[in-house]
């Protein structure tokens, strides 16, 4: 059993009105436990809907999404305690911090789960040092921190739920360069020392193939490609074709590979480029 089976989800929005927009269409896969998934296609492509399906946010107009086996509106009274399963980091989450001090928006979710003022200060602890935020800027009030540190400190708040899912909604949008290096890093290691399952909304290929084991590209409400990072990129002019950008590198091997060059066109990373090119050398 998978952990998480979405099955034939659709959803339309105004359903039955003049403004009915089907955003997403007849989607099918299966998310396995401890998987890190990349999800990507343009702006209006339906990624934002399917993510808010998966936490019980919006409600599916066709299909269904099976948590751990179960249909998430098998009982809508229960829906809430999907949403502590299934963490959601929304766009601009910084936009959300409201408390006096960052320890108290950090502990918000682990307060509305009823935990123990003990539990409740461990899970706040952890889940700043996750994102590097340091023990004095707990007291602080959210509005004296960066722009930077306010992004984390919301991230915090959701990691601080121990979700078996977390999705974040294009988490390093609007930082600089060194920013995001740093946010992915941060998410990917805290990927690696839980195991659990973490969905990432990106419109950078380049990022998310450095940290995501599969790729889920979307195109027009539909699933375009589902499947391992490097399966992906051995698509890399179909993906092309829907006016995705593919990693650089990838894009050098696929030239590479027309002029005659026996390489592999299924690569993704320099370090992999650099030792397929030194192999040509030799050969
Ligand atoms: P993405 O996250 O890939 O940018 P969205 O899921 O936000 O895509 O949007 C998918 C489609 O649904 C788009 O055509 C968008 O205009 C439409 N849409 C999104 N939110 C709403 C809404 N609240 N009401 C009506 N249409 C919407």
């Amino acid at each position: 059993m998978s952990l998480l089976e979405v099955k034939n989800l659709s959803f339309t929005y105004g359903m039955g009105t003049a403004f009915e927009k089907k955003a997403v269409n007849d989607v099918s896969l299966c998310i396995e436990q401890g998987e890190f998934i990349g999800i990507i296609g343009h702006t209006g492509s339906g990624k934002s809907t399917f993510i808010q399906t998966l936490n019980g946010l919006i409600k599916p107009t066709g299909g269904q999404i099976l948590l751990d086996g179960k249909d998430i509106w098998e009982d809508p009274k229960k829906i809430r305690k999907v949403r502590f399963k299934v963490g959601m980091v929304f766009q601009y989450p910084e936009y959300q911090l409201f408390e006096e001090t960052v320890e108290k928006d950090i502990a918000f979710g682990p307060k509305n789960m009823g935990l123990s003022n003990d539990e409740i200060k461990e899970r706040v602890k952890s889940a700043a040092k996750f994102v590097d935020l340091k023990p004095e800027l707990l007291k602080k009030s959210p509005f004296e921190l960066s722009g930077g540190e306010k992004r984390r400190a919301a991230i915090a708040g959701v990691i601080a739920m121990d979700p078996e899912i977390l999705i974040l909604d294009e988490p390093t949008a609007g930082l600089d360069p060194r920013g995001r290096d740093v946010l992915l890093s941060q998410i990917s290691s805290y990927h690696k020392a839980k195991n659990n399952t973490v969905l990432l909304v990106s419109h950078s290929m380049e990022d998310i193939s450095r940290i995501a084991d599969k790729i889920l590209v979307m195109n027009k409400g539909n699933m375009f490609a589902f499947d391992e990072t490097k399966n992906i990129f051995s698509k890399g002019e179909e993906i092309e074709k829907i006016g995705l950008q593919i990693p650089q590198i990838t894009k050098i091997m696929i030239e590479l590979s027309k002029r005659g060059y026996d390489v592999p066109t299924d690569i993704y990373s320099v370090d992999q480029a650099v030792y397929e090119i030194l192999k040509l050398r030799r050969a």
